[in-house]
């Protein structure tokens, strides 16, 4: 049996057009309008009823991309985005993306392929020292690092460990988990495949932060009713307003009351490279475990999460099921990490070169400046917006995320927002809080300069009503 397939010469050929193809894009992307203008149905129209039976050349895929895929697509690599969070890309990492397909291994066992775990385990240990994060974090040391999917991956890992943990004290019915009102929405359904049906969303004060004196309240209260308190997540940057919770406070609690802390800084945590930032992760040593999404701020392409505990034992406990067939003399000795004890699948990437191939071409003094110069036009643009008697800032600005409204309300926001989109050149993001409407710049595209941000402030000021 015999099937028709690509010779290497002709897989390099086309690879090479590949490249091609998407440094052409990376070139014109600031051309293209950040958000595309079609309708539901639109794409799926221009392809045929029925998968091909017959072979079809490379170049016709390819001319298909611009024809078929590109007019549908959101430009998250466009200089003027500033929606949500970014998404990191940077060449160096799509190519670690294209050797790790390239090499097709599935690194679940430290046997499966010894280099996909050891150097993942490895730019994880770097990272502990380049992020200031807590040094027993480490692999050589009781906890460890590794890279899941994504942040709500690892926020519902956390939750089924802190689970497992407590699974002789109480039934799950009976347990509670605790975040603030601005806890990402992947706390909530972490929470909630996790299997807990009690989950008190704690206060936040006037700077969007959780209130340590209203978690101590909620604990004190289930208590008294019979329940068994077993995680808390604190946010270093949450997603509404980049607040930061007041992480040692909460990990106080935490201790004293013998919950799970973990800790969800996935967009901030990049930020840390830089020293002048870490005050915000100030008590980490109190958490259980944490976690930062290199794929948003990091260059990085998705998917790249990375986790840490503090102790690997009760993940490890939590997670370790072992077949016959994945018995193996490495394993027994002891010696080496199998990550599949690490996360709720079997298999997994090598995701660790793209990190690997990054913090290398970059070094942390690239990603520094990097992070400063996001952070200087960030500061830059809420300076200017709060200077304008038009607007006003809904929150600080300690990252590179500016939130701010017009001060003549939901009407004036909303109009502007959607006239920024209209525009093609920007993308925001639209959001509300107790107040109302607001709106949310992120800056952190890799690409982005001050001459962005500044068209960006030049459209604002062009678009925005007068004061009425
Ligand atoms: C973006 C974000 C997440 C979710 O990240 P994913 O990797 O997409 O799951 C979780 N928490 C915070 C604070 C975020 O900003």
């Amino acid at each position: 049996m015999s099937f028709p397939d690509w010779t290497v010469e002709e897989f390099r050929r086309h690879g090479y057009a590949a490249i091609d193809w998407i440094c052409d894009y990376l070139e014109r992307v600031e051309e293209l309008p950040v958000v595309p203008k079609v309708a539901p149905g639109d794409l799926r129209a221009l392809l045929p009823e029925r998968a091909p039976e017959e072979a079809e050349p490379f170049e016709e895929i390819l001319a298909d991309l611009d024809r078929v895929v590109l007019p549908g697509i959101t430009h998250w690599q466009h200089p003027g985005w500033f929606a949500y969070f970014p998404t990191g890309a940077s060449p160096p990492s799509i190519l670690g993306d294209l050797v790790s397909s390239g090499l097709g291994v599935v690194g679940f066992l430290w046997a499966s392929s010894p280099a996909a775990t050891e150097l993942e385990a490895h730019v994880m240990d770097w990272l502990v020292d380049l992020l200031g994060l807590p040094q027993g974090w480490k692999t050589t040391d009781r906890g460890g690092g590794v890279i899941q999917v994504s942040a709500s991956d690892a926020t519902h890992l956390a939750f089924v460990v802190a689970r497992h943990r407590r699974r002789d004290v109480a039934a799950v019915e009976d347990m509670v988990v605790y975040a603030s009102e601005e806890a990402h929405s992947s706390v909530a359904k972490g929470a909630r495949v996790a299997g807990f049906t009690h989950v008190r969303w704690i206060p936040v004060d006037d700077r969007f932060a959780l209130v340590p004196t209203a978690l101590e309240e909620a604990i004190g209260e289930d208590l008294a009713a019979g329940r068994t308190p077993v995680a808390v997540v604190s946010t270093v940057g949450t997603t509404g307003t980049t607040a930061v919770d007041p992480v040692r406070a909460v990990g106080e609690l935490a201790r004293r009351h013998g919950l799970w802390h973990h800790v969800d800084a996935a967009y901030a945590g990049t930020a840390m490279i830089c020293p002048e930032f870490r005050g915000h992760q100030d008590g980490l040593e109190l958490a259980d475990s944490y976690v930062f999404n290199p794929h948003k701020w990091m260059l990085t392409n998705f998917d790249c999460s990375a986790f840490w505990v503090a102790d690997r034992a009760p993940l490890i406990e939590a997670m370790s099921i072992l077949p016959p067939y994945l018995r193996n003399r490495a394993s027994e000795s002891g010696e080496v990490i199998d990550y599949r004890d690490w996360q709720v699948p079997l298999g997994r990437r090598f995701r660790a070169l793209k990190l690997w191939f990054v913090l290398r071409a970059y070094g942390a003094a690239g990603i520094r400046a990097m992070v400063r110069h996001h952070v200087e036009l960030a500061r830059g643009l809420a300076e200017r917006l709060d200077a304008d008697p038009r607007f006003t800032l809904v929150a600080p600005t300690p990252f590179a995320l500016v939130t701010f409204r017009h001060v003549g309300g939901d009407a004036p926001t909303e109009a502007l927002a959607a006239a920024l989109d209209d525009t093609g050149e920007v993308h925001v993001t639209p959001s509300r809080d107790a107040e109302g409407a607001f709106i949310r710049v992120a800056i952190g595209q890799r690409t982005t300069r001050a001459r962005h941000v500044d068209r960006l402030w030049e459209l604002v000021d062009a678009l925005a009503e007068p004061v009425r």
